[in-house]
């Protein structure tokens, strides 16, 4: 599920907050989205309070995240047949979610896209053949796939891969199928606005999907239907970020005039630079050289824990994120999505300019009201 488009600087790959990491498949890292903690809750709260063994629930637990993973590692290797790197792959309680190192173009979204679906329905094939083999499928009738019993864990996963599949290939976003409709439309109509309808859709869904949940009730329906509804929201803004700077150069975006800090200055002189100045992120220099990054946060920790007489060197972050002038702006909009993020404009070693979200939020408004960035 849900290839979100990302471009990450390389040997910048910002995880997705909210995260840990847990291991790597096939080289990808995968990581537990913290909302993850909820599903094991819901899991043990439902095994506590159901007549259903825990054996049945564990095996078709984990054989649930397997066929997640599986679908996300289906998107992975078809992102890369076409040259394009998985970064992370993040488990969410409803699903997975796949960030790839660069935006796809349409053929490559609807294939990336259907990969994941293809995979649930080739495991629920296997499943089913090796039911069929083991007489174990004579036992099961149609009607107990639609409600699964309890007896079969390898009915039940079949069930699931089947709801997988189709679920994941609902035309809207955050889903696959979401993916695959706005790939169709940017070829008639502006990605822009392909993007705004399979988000229309997705809210749709999620609104629709959130009623029937209160009504039923069936409250992991509500449950769904507000990641959906934030999914696709998310990507609407996302994609309004990616029309608003598509072709534009970072240098258009950038603060030029700013203050620098020297390496043997104290965390006093950047204090006092904080309060007279509205800069709050401060490069750090030895020589004509950039050595590391100041910014607001790391300044009061410095002053809380080593006091106002300490160098800034031991307490700047020396991994600063730098981009290059002329980088196209919606391509490092994923990078900068951390609040409060600040990124080094560089061009040969020389410091040109900041990056920071509150310039680029600012820069975002300006676009919106439709005035043409000066390049
Ligand atoms: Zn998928």
């Amino acid at each position: 599920m849900l290839p979100v488009q990302t471009l990450s600087h390389p040997g910048h790959q910002a995880a997705t907050s909210g995260t840990i990491k847990a291991f790597r498949v096939c080289g990808v890292p995968v990581r537990l989205h913290f909302t993850f903690i909820l599903l094991v809750v819901f899991i043990f709260v439902s095994v506590l309070g159901s007549a259903q063994s825990s054996s049945t629930y564990a095996i078709f637990l984990l054989g649930s995240l397997v066929s997640v993973l599986l679908h996300e590692l289906g998107h992975a290797l078809v992102a890369s047949r076409f040259g394009i790197r998985t970064t992370e792959i993040v488990m969410f309680p409803i699903g997975g979610l796949s960030r790839m190192d660069r935006p796809l173009p349409p053929t490559a979204e609807i294939c990336v896209a259907l990969a994941g679906p293809l995979v649930n329905l080739l495991l629920a094939t296997g499943i089913f053949c090796y039911m069929i083999s083991t007489h174990e499928a004579a036992v099961i009738k149609i009607a107990d796939l639609l409600h699964p019993n309890n007896k079969s864990p390898l009915a039940l996963l079949l069930f699931g891969n089947i709801l997988l599949a189709g679920f994941n290939l609902l035309p809207a976003f955050p889903m696959d199928g979401g993916r695959i409709l706005r790939a169709l439309l940017s070829y008639i109509r502006p990605e822009e606005e392909a993007t705004r309808t399979a988000a229309w859709m997705g809210r749709m869904l999620a609104i629709s999907m959130g009623l029937y949940g209160l009504l039923s009730p069936q409250f992991m329906l509500v449950f769904f239907a507000l990641f959906i509804y934030l999914g696709a929201a998310q990507e609407s803004v996302a994609a309004l970020g990616r029309s608003l700077t598509h072709g534009i150069p970072i240098r258009a975006a950038m603060i030029t005039e700013f203050h620098t800090l020297e390496h043997h200055s104290t965390i006093r002189d950047a204090a006092n630079l904080l309060l007279s100045t509205s800069q709050q992120d401060f490069p750090v220099i030895h020589g004509n050289q950039i050595v590391g990054l100041l910014g607001r946060n790391l300044l009061i920790r410095a002053i809380a824990s080593d006091g106002p007489d300490a160098y800034v060197a031991g307490s700047m972050d020396r991994d600063f994120l730098a981009l290059e002038p002329s980088a196209d702006l919606a391509e490092v909009l994923p990078l900068m999505a951390q609040a409060g993020r600040c990124a080094l404009v560089m061009e040969n070693g020389q410091l040109r300019g900041l990056l920071t979200t509150d310039n680029l939020s600012e820069f975002l408004l300006l676009r919106r009201f439709g005035m043409e960035p000066v390049v």
